[in-house]
Parts: structure tokens; sequence; C-alpha cells
């Protein structure tokens, strides 16, 4: 049989709270997680100087099971706490106590996220819902409905693009963890991003100039991932550049403490980035000028993408921007 010192050296060892309330409601032992929250002084005092929940009062006077979640501000910080609690008239009860301010904080994103995707596919469906009305009952000029149409296009490719960017995401979340085995040649995915947007870049009289500087050696990554994360960075650094100016993307070999890394630094001029939303940037869907970026074709999704491929790659990102100058993200790959 289990004594008590073992059980309650057992209770100590949970990383749930635990409370132990007597047969008149007062608390008798509460384990260290416990104390953590609600501090040392509730032992001996009364379950209702703890809880001052309505809802739990009234389960706690009717003897019910209780299980409810709700924000506890304590010493250690705030936290949404899940509380668990069993006492039947007459007898100890039982109160069991888990944090959930992670799972909160993760349900949190996914709503942001769902609200963010819906917001952000029905303005293109709008329009387009819109000008298919327009079409059906007005009478229109051919002029007017070769432009209505041309703008319906351009929504429809604008909801394909957020889609595909979303599942691009969501593949390289699901990938996250598959281990890296391919040795991969950087230079050669950065030529091959380049390659792909040298044309786009031409048309508004850009360059893209690639500088290498030393020997850089092959990583174990995701060549794909590789150049879908120069893609975006020389995407966005056409996207955002002085017409006629060039955009330059500098590989080095970098030493920080013992660990060598490849550094990229993709370079533009433009009108730059406020530093207030540098931290911000990685979100998705966050854009500093939101009608900019859908007037150029930006779905506020690439960086969040450059950003999980590099957690990937156990790679980092800083950037760096002047009002009016250069704009500059230095990604880093670490070598070996
Ligand atoms: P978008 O599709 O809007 O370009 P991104 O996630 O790629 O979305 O980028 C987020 C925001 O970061 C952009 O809307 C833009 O405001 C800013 N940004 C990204 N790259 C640059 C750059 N090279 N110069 C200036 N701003 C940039």
């Amino acid at each position: 049989m289990l004594g008590e010192k073992q059980f309650i050296s057992l209770l100590e060892k949970l990383d749930e709270g635990v409370i132990i309330t007597s047969s008149e409601f007062d608390i008798m032992y509460a384990n260290e997680i416990a104390i953590a929250y609600f501090g040392e002084k509730i032992v001996g005092k009364p379950i209702y100087n703890l809880i001052r929940n309505s809802e739990v009062i009234d389960a706690i006077n009717e003897s019910q099971e209780i299980n409810i979640s709700f924000p506890y501000a304590s010493s250690i910080g705030k936290h949404n706490l899940q509380l668990h609690y069993y006492q039947k008239h007459e007898n100890p009860g039982i109160i069991v106590i888990n944090d959930r301010t992670e799972e909160e904080k993760f349900q949190n994103i996914r709503r942001d996220l769902i609200a963010n995707v819906s917001h952000e596919l029905r303005s293109p469906l709008t329009s387009i819902t819109g000008f298919i009305e327009t079409l059906q009952n007005e009478d229109v000029s051919k002029d007017q409905r070769s432009r209505f149409l041309s703008i319906m296009q351009e929504e429809s490719n604008r909801m394909n693009r957020i889609i595909s960017d979303l599942l691009s995401l969501s593949k390289i979340e699901i990938d996250m963890y598959k281990e890296l085995v391919d040795e991969v040649n950087v230079i050669d995915q950065i030529n091959i991003a380049k390659n792909a947007l040298e044309h786009r870049a031409a048309e508004s009289g850009k360059m893209i100039n690639v500088v290498i500087k030393g020997d850089i050696p092959k990583i174990k990554g995701d060549a794909d991932q590789i150049v879908e994360v120069f893609h975006n960075l020389f995407d966005n650094a056409i996207k955002y550049s002085n017409d006629g100016s060039t955009i330059t993307a500098i590989i080095d070999l970098h030493l920080v403490d013992t660990q060598e890394y490849i550094r990229a630094t993709i370079a533009n001029d433009g009108a730059g980035i406020n530093e207030e939303h540098l931290p911000r940037l990685t979100e998705r869907f966050y854009r500093v000028d939101k009608a900019r970026s859908r007037d150029i074709g930006g779905t506020g999704l690439g960086l969040a993408i450059v950003k999980h491929i590099l957690i990937r790659h156990n790679a980092n990102m800083e950037i760096t921007s002047k009002i009016n100058g250069k704009t500059k993200f230095i990604v880093s790959f670490p070598c070996g």
C-alpha cells in the first residue's frame, strides 16, 4: 500500500496543480505547482476564498463535479487555468489544475488565421460577385464589359495566389520535422530564383546582381524550399524597390562564436520600412501598406513562408531598413 509520505511525494512530482479539500471545504493540502499559482497562504483557507467564481461556488454547494477554464493572474504571470474539481458531500475533495495558457494561445492563433483567411478571400469574392450582378442586370458597353472582366480576372488570380501560398505554408508546416538529408548548393538555388525573376525585374528596368565571396560549402537542406526563400525575397525586392535600381545578393561565410554560417544579404533601394513594422513582417498577412501590396499582387504570406522554411533549416533572418534608403534581408544558414 502507498503510505502518506509516498503519496505526497508523488503529488509533488506531478505537472498538474493538486489541491485537497476537507469535507468542510477547507484546503488541507496544495502541491508545489498549485502553490506557485495561488500562493502558500491558501492552505487552511476555505476553497471559496481561492476561487471567487460564482459558477464554481454554485457547483461546490451542489456537490457537482466541475470542469472549467478561467484566466488567473498569479505572481508567476497570467495563466489560463483549467480546473477539475470533485467533492461529494461530507467527503474530502480534490482539485486538479492544468495550465492551458499555451493551448489557448494556439487556439487564438488558429482562430485569427481562419478569420484572416476568410477576410482576405471575401474581398476579392465580393468584388467578383458585384461585377457578375452588374453584367447580368445592366446594359453595359463593350468597353465596360471588358474592363469588368479584366478586374474579375485579376481578383480571381489574387484568390488563387492566396490559396496557393496558404497551401505552400501548410505543406512547409507538415514537412517541418522531416529530416533534411540532401546536400544542397545554396548558390545554385539562389541562381534558380534569380533566373526565374530576372525577366520581371527587367520590366521595370531593375537588375538582380549576385555576388559570391569565398568558397561556399554545401549544406543539408531542402533545395526546393531554399529556392522558395530566395524567390520570395527577390520577388519582394523587385516589388518594393525604385524603378531602374539594382537588387544585390551578397553571399559570404560568417562566423558567430564557433558556428559558421552561409550568409545571404538581399538588398534593395526603395521607400524602406519603418522600424516599428520590422518585427511583424513575417506574420501571416502582415503588410506595411495593404493597398500597395494588393496593387502589386502581394498576398502578405511571402515572408511567413520564408520564416517557416528558415526554422526548418535552423537558419535565421535579420531585417534592416532605412526610410527612402536600403532595405536588407540577411539570411544565415548554419554550415555543418
Ligand atoms: P506581400 O505579399 O505583401 O509582399 P510579404 O509577406 O512578402 O507580403 O511581405 C510583407 C510586407 O513586408 C510587405 O507587404 C511589405 O510591406 C514589406 N516588405 C517586404 N519586403 C520588402 C522590401 N524589400 N522592401 C520594403 N518592404 C518590404
